[in-house]
């Protein structure tokens, strides 16, 4: 990625500062630094009746792999309000959030996913059909097999939603 010229908060040109060992370009102004850049991805664990909740995707290079339902954060909401929002575009419920599972990240590839478990409000099952061809409900032992999952990060997320367990009272 090109180094940036001008700061993404307030505009001003960046002069190169050592921080943490390198060189970066950062602001005189407000103390932005350019570390690295991210996107960000908010899946969902939705549970029912003991199953996990994936949609088949119908797009891309993963066409035809199951994925957690999500996407990519946008600049003008949280990760929560992201997390919501995919799940209900790729399958139709409304869903509430009940805490972080995990994180994903690999060097080299910039993108963090963030994995919350959630439960459905209220809705039906209706895939976005410009997205996901179907979307099911599985149970922990009977899980699509590995290389039928989308991404790294479905992976990881299963793998935690599996060794998941509730906090003691
Ligand atoms: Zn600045």
């Amino acid at each position: 990625m090109a180094a940036l010229a001008f700061c993404p908060r307030d505009g001003t040109r960046l002069v190169q500062t050592r921080i943490d060992g390198r060189d970066r370009p950062t602001c005189p102004v407000c103390g932005f630094a350019e570390f690295m850049f991210v996107q960000i991805g908010a899946n969902t664990i939705v549970e029912r009746d003991g199953g996990v909740l994936l949609v088949r995707l119908n797009y891309g290079p993963r066409d035809g792999h199951w994925a957690l339902p999500g996407g990519l954060v946008e600049n003008d909401e949280t990760i929560e309000e992201a997390a919501r929002r995919e799940t209900t575009e790729e399958t139709g419920f409304t869903v509430a959030l009940d805490g972080l599972l995990s994180t994903w990240m690999r060097p080299g590839f910039p993108i963090l996913v963030v994995i919350y478990r959630a439960h459905i409000i209220s809705g039906t099952l209706r895939v976005a059909p410009d997205e996901a061809s179907e979307a099911a409900f599985f149970p922990k032992e009977k899980l699509p097999p590995l290389e039928e999952l989308a991404w790294p990060s479905t992976a990881h997320g299963l793998d935690a939603w599996r060794a998941y367990e509730p906090p003691r009272p």
